[in-house]
């Protein structure tokens, strides 16, 4: 471990933590860089290089294609139940198998806010009040904390899970267990790449002052004003919810164009169509394209929905029972899903990656976002006198 992961450049780990938590002798440790992304620190005086760390690394693993699976099944997706898309990032298919994994006697891990600054990470679920806090898509790098850990250990007393997760996530996972198990589930999320707990804190710390007290809660994606995408909301101090229109928030400007990534999102191997979990979800982009006659469902988002293993497709009438699903293609899905077919070599690594991060530990987040991350017709906005937009939020509310 000590030779060859500290050889590895820093650019290929994914910061899944599997080598962390697979060490018996606790030498590994995960610690933050100055990006704020986590990566191994080893302590010499406790390895002794066993090498399990390697043997649970996705980036070091010899036959990567030996644990990623073509698509058997793709959809395009909606949970049949309307208040379910409100709460979801795309159309609702996580929770679907998040309550039928409740129903029968298992648990279900995946990314929540924990703590008081709004912190990405893995928790385990095994009661219904708690799966909310699964739902909607946390635009930054969730830490994995103990939770392999705690999924063998499930596993070992025969409790069925379910883990959701980045892909790279999902690798480490299967890597950690070293066995298959039937009654684990994964579901792997189509990833474009994640941002760092320090560019979201930055950004969370610049709205609390502006809120004049902690946000307790954030949605990249709050459909309650008008539907798929176009605001985003948080949890003010005084409990109100603020809603700010997304196409203007520097955080998912920054986001959207790659600016934020960590390194080896740019050259992730697992952005294409053979895949890490059971199952692999998405928006369905391009929706309107492919499946005229469901362009209304981008209303309130439209999901992709993938089944890849045999495990999966035991799934498959849990799915037909709560989703209204529409058969689909693989090339349709990836026609306008990068996520689902970017050759790593040909990654887009946006020349001011480097220099946003450097700059927002010199000065912090609001210089990067005035100097670097203004929508392009901000001014545009500007123009609206609050009255109006007030009006027209109303009116949309009231549609
Ligand atoms: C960082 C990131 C990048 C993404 N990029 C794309 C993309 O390029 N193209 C695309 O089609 N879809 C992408 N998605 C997936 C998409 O946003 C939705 O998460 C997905 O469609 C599931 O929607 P849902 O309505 O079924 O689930 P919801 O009910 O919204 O549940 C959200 C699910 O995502 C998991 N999750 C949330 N945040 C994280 C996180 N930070 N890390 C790991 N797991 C998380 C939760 O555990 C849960 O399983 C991305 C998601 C994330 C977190």
């Amino acid at each position: 471990m000590r030779k060859s992961v500290l050889a590895e450049p820093k650019e290929t780990c994914f910061g899944c933590g599997a080598c962390e938590q697979i060490c018996p002798r606790m030498a590994i440790r995960m610690c933050a860089d100055l990006e704020g992304f986590r990566f191994p620190r080893i302590d010499p005086d406790l390895c002794v290089e066993c090498d399990l760390c390697i043997r649970a690394c996705p980036v070091l693993m010899k036959n990567r294609d030996s644990i990623l699976n073509l698509p058997k099944q793709v959809y395009a997706a909606r949970n049949k139940d309307p208040k379910m898309w409100m709460h979801s990032t795309s159309a609702a298919v996580f929770p679907i198998f998040a309550q039928a994994m409740l129903a029968q006697g298992g648990v279900v891990y995946g990314c929540a806010w924990t703590g008081d600054n709004l912190e990405a990470a893995h928790i385990r679920v095994d009661h219904e009040r708690d799966l909310l806090r699964l739902s909607q898509s946390k635009y930054v790098q969730s830490s994995t904390g103990k939770t392999f850990q705690a999924v063998r250990h499930d596993l070992e007393r025969k409790l069925p899970v379910l883990y959701s997760g980045t892909p790279c996530q999902i690798a480490g996972l299967r890597l950690f267990l070293r066995k298959e198990y039937a009654r684990l589930l994964t579901i792997d999320l189509l990833c474009h790449g994640v941002p760092s707990p320090v560019m979201f804190s930055a950004y969370v710390a610049g709205l609390a002052r502006r809120e004049h007290g902690p946000i307790a809660d954030f949605k990249f994606r709050d459909k309650q004003i008008s539907g798929f995408r176009a605001y985003v909301s948080y949890l003010c101090p005084n409990g109100n919810r603020r809603f700010r229109l997304a196409g203007l928030e520097p955080y998912l400007y920054g986001f959207y164009r790659e600016l934020f990534n960590r390194e080896s999102c740019y050259r992730c191997p697992f952005q294409q169509s053979n895949r890490a979990g059971d199952i692999t979800i998405a928006d369905y982009w391009g929706l309107e394209r492919h499946h005229p006659e469901l362009a209304d469902w981008n209303r309130y988002g439209a999901s992709l929905c993938m089944i890849n293993t045999p495990n999966g497709l035991c799934w498959t009438s849990k799915l037909e029972a709560a989703a209204e699903l529409v058969e689909s293609t693989i090339e349709y899905a990836a026609s306008s899903n990068p996520a689902l077919r970017t050759p790593p070599e040909s990654h887009h690594r946006p020349a001011l990656r480097g220099e946003i991060y450097r700059e927002l530990q010199a000065h912090g987040f609001d210089w990067i976002a005035a100097r670097y991350l203004r929508p392009r017709f901000v001014w545009l906005h500007r123009l609206i006198p609050a009255r109006l937009k007030n009006l027209l939020r109303l009116l949309r509310r009231n549609q």
